[in-house]
């Protein structure tokens, strides 16, 4: 079976409703900082979006508030772009738009539940499954009551994460909650790569492990 290519995807779509001048709401789920970096640069030229910030998987407050303080900090960046037109030499241009950001609940007992039996799987297996869906059915959930027109994720940037798994998901959860799911794989089209000179540029914060306590004990033990 062919494999379906969701950088595609997107860019068929963005191109329906960008010939009529449209701006669509966009309510984007985002695991962190680094990964959002692009995703918003690319983005932030054909949606009016809102980052939700929903990762009760992250281990603890400490890294939580670190993590959440970087996605904002960020933001407050590319508004500031977009407010004195400086985009000091970004892959934008004058369509480029402000973003807003909602945070989600941090409940690390909701993770846990969600993950309950598959708590040794490594990193990239069902673990992984339970923990996307976890997160983005409450981003389903909360595109759907804000009446959002679509909602996606950050997390097909990173070359960890399987792009088909996350769309699979997504596609689900949006018919669950009646919301369009947009399809990504924002790790192609030198995506990964343009989210690392982003961070190199803004200076955040790359942690070295995904954000759960299983994930941490992985990459202590990679590291020992
Ligand atoms: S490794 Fe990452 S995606 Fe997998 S369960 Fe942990 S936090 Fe979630």
């Amino acid at each position: 079976m062919n494999k379906i290519n969701y950088a595609k995807e997107l860019e068929k779509k963005i191109e329906t409703f960008q010939k009529d001048g449209k701006y669509p709401s966009l309510l984007l789920h985002a695991c962190c900082a680094p990964c959002s970096s692009y995703c918003l640069e690319y983005l932030r030229q054909f949606f009016d979006i809102t980052v939700f910030y929903y990762n009760p998987n992250i281990m603890n407050e400490p890294e939580y508030r670190k993590r959440v303080e970087e996605e904002k900090r960020l933001i407050a960046a590319y508004n500031k772009q977009v407010e004195t037109g400086d985009f000091f030499g970004m892959n934008s241009d004058e369509n480029a738009r402000k973003i807003d950001i909602l945070e989600g609940d941090y409940v690390v007992a909701d993770y846990l539940n969600a993950i309950k039996g598959f708590e040794s799987c490594p990193e990239g297996g069902d673990r992984c499954t339970k923990c996307f869906e976890l997160r983005l059915e409450e981003s389903a959930k909360i595109a759907a009551e804000g009446g959002f027109d679509y909602f996606t994720t950050t997390l097909t940037i990173s070359p960890l994460k399987d792009a088909e798994r996350l769309n699979r998901i997504g596609q689900e959860m949006g018919e669950k909650y009646g919301i369009s799911w947009l399809p990504s794989d924002f790790k192609k089209k030198e995506g990964y790569k343009r989210s690392i000179e982003l961070s190199h540029q803004f200076d955040l914060y790359r942690q070295d492990f995904c954000g759960c306590e299983f994930s941490k004990r992985e990459r202590n033990e990679r590291q020992s």
